[in-house]
C-alpha cells in the first residue's frame, strides 16, 4: 500500500528557490524572506527541530544566490537538511544581534514578502535593522506560489489520501458502541501509520452531540447505539497531507439522520462538479452552501467549505464567501460541507481534491453514502 517516493534532492529544492525567486521579481519584489514553518519546509526541506526565538531566516532575493541564516548551534541540523546543497548557510551566535547579521543579506531598501508565519518579534527586528524596507504577505503577493502542485506533489497527494482511505476501509470494520471516542481515535492513529503516514495531526471522532462541534477531537465519552459519529482524520505522508472526513451510523439511522446525511453528501458533489479552472475559490462554497441552504439548514453550516492542503494539513487557498481568486490546475483543496445540531448529532463530508484542465479530480473516493458500523 505505502507508495514509494524518491525523496526531494537539493537539484528540487533549488529549482523551486529559482521558480520563487522569479516569481517574485514578477511581482516587482526584490526577494522573499521565509522563516521556520511551511514555506521553509517547502522551498529547502528544513524544518528546524524546535522553533525558538533565535532568528532562522532564508533570504531569497531576486538577483542572488539563497542565503540561510541561522543560529549556530542549530547549523549543522540546517547543513544535514535536504535541501541544504542549494543555498549557503551563515550563522550567528548567542550574545550577537541576529537582525545585524541578516541586514547585509537584504538590500537596504525596496520590498520583501515574509512569511505568515514569521514571529513579529522577527519582523519588528528586521525593520528596526532596514527601516526603508518596504514589507508584504508571501501569500499575499505570491498566491499561486505553493497551492500549485507540480507532478511529484500532486502524486504524493494522491497516496496520503490512498492512505486515509484505505484506513476508512478498516476503521468501519471496527467495533463503535460500548467503546470511547478516544479508542477509536487511536484506531485512527494506528491505521495511518499502518498505511504509510509518518505523522498523524489529527483524529476527531464525533459522537452523538460531539460531532456537532466541527472541532471536536476525540473525548471519553462512550460511543452509543443510534449515534451518528463523524470521522475527520488526517496526516503527513513523504511530506504530503491528507485530509478526509465520513459520517458513519452505529446501529439504523434515524429517518432525519439518513435525510440529513444525503443533503450533505448532495452538497459536496455539487461542489465538486463545480471545480473548473477559473472557477472563484468562493464560487465553489457557495455551489455546496446553497444546496444546504435551499434544504432549510443553511444555520447549521457553520463553517467554510474548504482549504488548501499541501506540505501542511490546512492551509491557503480557503473556499469562502470573499476569496475570489480563480482555482488553477494543480490546485488542491478540501471540499467538506457540514450540518451540525447543536447538543443532537452532525454530519460532514470531506474530500481532497485538484483542479485539472477538464474539472476536479478526487484524491478520496471512499463511498459517500452512510456507512452502518456496529
Ligand atoms: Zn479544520
Ligand atoms: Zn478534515
Ligand atoms: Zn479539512
Amino acid at each position: 500500500m505505502q507508495a514509494v517516493s524518491a525523496p526531494f534532492t537539493s537539484d528540487d529544492y533549488r529549482a523551486r528557490m529559482g521558480m520563487a525567486a522569479r516569481a517574485a521579481a514578477a511581482e516587482g519584489l526584490d526577494g522573499l524572506l521565509v522563516t521556520p514553518g511551511p514555506d521553509l519546509v517547502w522551498l529547502t526541506g528544513y524544518q528546524p527541530t524546535a522553533i525558538t526565538e533565535r532568528l532562522t531566516l532564508l533570504v531569497l532575493r531576486c538577483d542572488a544566490e539563497p542565503q540561510l541564516l541561522v543560529p549556530i548551534l542549530e547549523h549543522p541540523d540546517a547543513a544535514s537538511a535536504a535541501g541544504a546543497g542549494a543555498v549557503t548557510i551563515r550563522d550567528w551566535r548567542d550574545g550577537a544581534d541576529p537582525y545585524a547579521a541578516a541586514a547585509p543579506l537584504l538590500t537596504a531598501d525596496g520590498e520583501f514578502a515574509i512569511s505568515d508565519s514569521a514571529w513579529a518579534m522577527h519582523l519588528l527586528g528586521l525593520q528596526s535593522r532596514l527601516p526603508k524596507v518596504r514589507y508584504s504577505s508571501i501569500t499575499e503577493r505570491l498566491p499561486m506560489l505553493r497551492p500549485v502542485k507540480d507532478a511529484a506533489e500532486l502524486a504524493r497527494l494522491e497516496a496520503a489520501g490512498a492512505a486515509a482511505d484505505a484506513t476508512f476501509r478498516e476503521i468501519v470494520k471496527v467495533r463503535f458502541a460500548g467503546r470511547k471516542e478516544t479508542d477509536v481515535a487511536a484506531d485512527l492513529a494506528r491505521l495511518l501509520r499502518e498505511f504509510g503516514h509518518e505523522q498523524v495531526d489529527f483524529t476527531l471522532v464525533g459522537s452523538g452531540p460531539n460531532g456537532a462541534n466541527p472541532h471536536h477531537e476525540a473525548g471519553d465519552r462512550t460511543i452509543l447505539t443510534g449515534d451518528m459519529v463523524v470521522l475527520d482524520f488526517g496526516g503527513l505522508m513523504a511530506g504530503y497531507g491528507s485530509d478526509t472526513t465520513r459520517t458513519v451510523c452505529v446501529g439504523e439511522p434515524t429517518a432525519e439522520m439518513s435525510e440529513v446525511h444525503e443533503i450533505v453528501r448532495v452538497a459536496q458533489q455539487t461542489a465538486f462538479e463545480a471545480v473548473r479552472p477559473g472557477v472563484a475559490c468562493q464560487d465553489i462554497d457557495r455551489a455546496a452552501r446553497r444546496i444546504i441552504t435551499e434544504a432549510g439548514y443553511g444555520d447549521e453550516f457553520i463553517h467554510r467549505t474548504g482549504h488548501g492542503i499541501g506540505v501542511t494539513t490546512h492551509e491557503p487557498p480557503y473556499m469562502v464567501e470573499g476569496e475570489v481568486r480563480p482555482t488553477v490546475p494543480g490546485m488542491c483543496f478540501s471540499i467538506e460541507p457540514g450540518i451540525y445540531f447543536a447538543g443532537r448529532f452532525g454530519v460532514r463530508i470531506e474530500d481532497i481534491v485538484t483542479v485539472t484542465a477538464d474539472g476536479g479530480r478526487r484524491f478520496n473516493d471512499t463511498d459517500h453514502g452512510l456507512a452502518i458500523v456496529e
